[in-house]
C-alpha cells in the first residue's frame, strides 16, 4: 500500500490538518479498539484483564512496534509515563555515568519542559549542575570535556531546523559526554537510526506524528550495552526485576523495563497499539520522500502567493524535519482566521505560524487547498477582524 492511506484515518469533513506534528489524527481502527477495552477487558474482565488480555506485556509490545520506528533494536524501548518524566529519568541516569562533570549541554530551541525538567533535576541533586543552552548551530562548538550529557531535540518545535544527528553523537561522544536524543517531532516523521547513532538514550512522545491520542504514552530508549548499569531515579514497582514478589527492597529489572515506573495506562496504551497500524508496510524512506515533496510545494505556493510571510525553516529540506514555519507578525490572529476555515495549523510565540506535513494522511491537493485559504486570509487581510484576536489558552 503506498501514501497516502487517508482511508485508515478519521479525518472530519471539510479539514485540511496540518496539526499532525502537536496531535495526531485519529486512526479509524482506534475507536473501536477503544472501545474494546473499556466494554470488554475493562468492563467485562476487570482485573483478570492483566492476565486474560495480556495487559501486563502490553507496554513492552508497544515499545518493541516503537523500537521498529527509531531503528532500534527489539526489547530497547520502555513505554509508560509522559515525555517530561522520560526526560527527567534519562538526564538523571546520564548524569550519574559522569559524575565528575558538571554541564548539561542542551539549546536555546529546545522544547521548554525539556529545560524545565533539567533545572529541577539539577537543584534537587544539588551539587552545582550548569545547564547550558547556546543557539543550535553553536551547539558543535560548545562541546567540550566539561560536557558530562549533552541533551538536544533532534527537530526543533518552532522552525523544524534538524540536529546531525549521527555528528552531534560522535562529538559528545568524543570529549566523553553522553548523549541524548529527543525525538518528539522526529518519530513517525523521518527515518530515524537511533542504534546506528549509538547515542545512549532517546526519549519520545507517541501522540504527534504516532497518532496514539492526546497523553498517549512516553518511550525511551536505552543503548541495551549500558542498561544493566543504569541506576534509575524513579524506581517504581514496574521497574523492579520481580513486581510480583513484592519485595521491601527496589532491585532493577536487567533490562529497559528499569525505566519503567508505576501502573501503565492501559487504555491509552491499547489505543496507541491499534494507532500503529498505520504503519505496516510504510517504508519510511518513502514517507521522508512524500514529507519532501509537500513540504516543498507548500513552501512554493505560499512564498508566491504571500510575499508577507517569512519563511522560518531551513530552505534545504534536508536540514528540516516535516514541519514549515512562516513568521508573520499577525501569525496569531492569521492562524485564528485559518482554523475556522479549517486548515488547521497552530501558533507559537511570539510571530511563528506552524503547519505540519503528514503523508499517511496529506496530499498534494490539500497543500494547494491550504495554500488557497492561506493567500485569502493574508491578501484580504481577514485576520483583521477582532474575533481573530481573542487568545485562547492553547494557541
Ligand atoms: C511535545 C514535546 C514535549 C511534551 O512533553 P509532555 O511531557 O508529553 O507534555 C516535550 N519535549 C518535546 C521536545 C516536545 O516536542
Amino acid at each position: 500500500m503506498s501514501l497516502p492511506r487517508k482511508h485508515l484515518f478519521s479525518i472530519p469533513e471539510g479539514v485540511i490538518y496540518l496539526d499532525g506534528n502537536s496531535l495526531g489524527v485519529l486512526p479509524a481502527a482506534a475507536r473501536e479498539r477503544a472501545a474494546q477495552v473499556i466494554g470488554d477487558e475493562w468492563g467485562q474482565q476487570l482485573i483478570r484483564a492483566w492476565n486474560t488480555a495480556d495487559w501486563m506485556s502490553l507496554p513492552q509490545r508497544v515499545g518493541d512496534r516503537i523500537a521498529g520506528l527509531i531503528g532500534a533494536p527489539k526489547g530497547s524501548v520502555a513505554t509508560g509515563d509522559t515525555l517530561s518524566i522520560k526526560v527527567f529519568q534519562a538526564l538523571a541516569a546520564a548524569l550519574d555515568m559522569r559524575p565528575d562533570r558538571k554541564v548539561v549541554l542542551s539549546d536555546n530551541g529546545n522544547f521548554p519542559t525539556d529545560l524545565y525538567m533539567a533545572q529541577g533535576l539539577a537543584r534537587l541533586i544539588d551539587k552545582g549542575h550548569e545547564i547550558r543552552t547556546p543557539a543550535p548551530e553553536d551547539v558543535p562548538d560548545a562541546i567540550d570535556d566539561s560536557v558530562a550529557v549533552v541533551m538536544l531535540t533532534h527537530v526543533d518545535y518552532r522552525t523544524g531546523r534538524l540536529h546531525d544527528m549521527a555528528a552531534i553523537t560522535r562529538a559528545a561522544h568524543d570529549a566523553g559526554a553522553v548523549m541524548i536524543w529527543d525525538l518528539a517531532h522526529s518519530a513517525g516523521a523521518l527515518p530515524l537510526d537511533i542504534a546506528g547513532s549509538q547515542a545512549e538514550f532517546a526519549v519520545g512522545c507517541t501522540y504527534k506524528y504516532l497518532n496514539g491520542g492526546p497523553g498517549a504514552p512516553a518511550f525511551i530508549y536505552a543503548r541495551p550495552d549500558i542498561v544493566e548499569d543504569l541506576a534509575p531515579a524513579l524506581c517504581g514497582w514496574m521497574g523492579h526485576d520481580a513486581p510480583f514478589a513484592m519485595e521491601l527492597g527496589y532491585r532493577p529489572a536487567m533490562s529497559t523495563e528499569r525505566l519503567r515506573v508505576g501502573t501503565p495506562p492501559i487504555i491509552q496504551l491499547s489505543i496507541l497499539d491499534t494507532a500503529l497500524d498505520v504503519w505496516d508496510g510504510v517504508s519510511m524512506e518513502e514517507l521522508r520522500q512524500a514529507s519532501i515533496g509537500l513540504s516543498e510545494l507548500f513552501i512554493a505556493e505560499v512564498e508566491k502567493r504571500c510575499p508577507g510571510l517569512r519563511l522560518a525553516s531551513p530552505r534545504d529540506p534536508a536540514a528540516r524535519g516535516s514541519q514549515v514555519s512562516f513568521a508573520f507578525d499577525q501569525g496569531y490572529a492569521a492562524m485564528q482566521a485559518l482554523i475556522e476555515r479549517g486548515v488547521i495549523g497552530d501558533f507559537r510565540a511570539p510571530d511563528i505560524m506552524r503547519f505540519g506535513f503528514t503523508p499517511l494522511y496529506l496530499d498534494k491537493a490539500d497543500v494547494r487547498a491550504a495554500a488557497d485559504h492561506i493567500e485569502a486570509v493574508i491578501s484580504q487581510e481577514i485576520w483583521r477582524d477582532p474575533k481573530y484576536q481573542v487568545k485562547s489558552r492553547v494557541t
